[in-house]
C-alpha cells in the first residue's frame, strides 16, 4: 500500500503501525535519504542539497532506489510505501514495478494547511542515527541518542517550499490514483489512535474489495 499526505500528516507514524501490524516491511524514501546523507555515501552526496532546501529528489534516482527495495524477498507479500511516490511520474513508475501483482492500495490522509505547520515545527528525529522520533520521546528508541528538529522541518522557508511542492507535485497522484476501487481518503485531523483505526478499516474495506474482483 501506499500513504499519500502532505508533509506533517503522519505518513510516518502510521506506516509504521501499519507495517508492525500486518507483518510488512515499512520502506520510506524519507528515511533511506536521511540515513544515506547521515552516512555522507554517494546517494546522500547526491540528496543533500535538494532535501535540505525542500525540493524533491530527481525521479529517476527515487525510482531506481524503491524498485530494488520491492524487489527484495521480504517486500514480496506486501509492504507500506512512506513518502513514495510525490509525482505522477513516480506513481506511473511504481504501476509498471508492480504490474502482475496485487493492487496498490492508496491511503490518502487529509489534514488542514495551519495544522500542518503546527505539527513540523515540533517534529524530531534522532540526531545520532537520523531515526524519526515519535512525540513522547526523550531520547532515540533506536540508539539512545539525543533528538533534534529535522533540518528541513526547523526552517520555516523551506517548511512553505515543501507544503508548495505537495501542492504543486505530489496532490495531482490523487487524481491519479482517485477512480481507483482501491483508493481511501481519511481524516488525519483525529488522535493518531483515531486515524490508526480509520486506517486500518480503509485498508480493511480495500483488500475486501481486491478479494470481490479476484
Ligand atoms: P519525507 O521524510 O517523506 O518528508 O521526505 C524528506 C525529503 O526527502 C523530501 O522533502 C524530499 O526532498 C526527499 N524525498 C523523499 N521521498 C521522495 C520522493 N518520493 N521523491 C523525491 N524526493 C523525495
Amino acid at each position: 500500500m501506499i500513504m499519500i499526505g502532505p508533509p506533517g500528516a503522519g505518513k510516518g507514524t502510521q506506516a509504521e503501525r501499519v507495517a508492525a501490524e500486518r507483518g510488512v516491511p515499512k520502506i520510506s524514501t524519507g528515511d533511506i535519504l536521511r540515513e544515506a546523507i547521515h552516512q555522507g555515501n554517494p546517494l546522500g552526496l547526491r540528496a543533500k542539497s535538494t532535501v535540505e532546501q525542500g525540493e524533491l529528489v530527481r525521479d529517476d534516482l527515487i525510482i531506481g532506489i524503491v524498485k530494488e527495495r520491492l524487489n527484495r524477498p521480504d517486500a514480496r507479500q506486501g509492504f507500506v510505501l512512506d513518502g513514495f511516490p510525490r509525482t505522477v511520474v513516480q506513481a506511473k513508475a511504481l504501476d509498471e514495478i508492480l504490474a502482475g501483482r496485487d493492487p496498490l492500495i492508496i491511503v490518502e490522509i487529509v489534514v488542514p494547511h495551519d495544522e500542518l505547520v503546527r505539527r513540523m515545527t515540533s517534529r524530531r528525529i534522532c540526531g545520532e542515527c537520523g531515526a524519526t522520533a515519535g512525540p513522547a520521546d526523550v531520547k532515540c528508541r533506536l540508539c539512545g541518542g539525543e533528538l533534534v528538529l529535522r533540518s528541513d522541518d526547523g526552517n520555516s522557508e523551506v517548511m512553505d517550499r515543501r507544503l508548495q511542492v505537495y501542492a504543486q507535485q505530489t496532490e495531482p497522484i490523487v487524481n491519479y490514483y482517485r477512480k481507483r476501487s482501491t483508493f481511501r481518503s481519511i481524516d488525519g485531523t483525529q488522535t493518531p489512535d483515531r486515524v490508526a483505526d480509520a486506517m486500518a478499516a480503509a485498508i480493511d474495506s480495500a483488500l475486501e474489495t481486491t478479494r470481490s474482483s479476484s
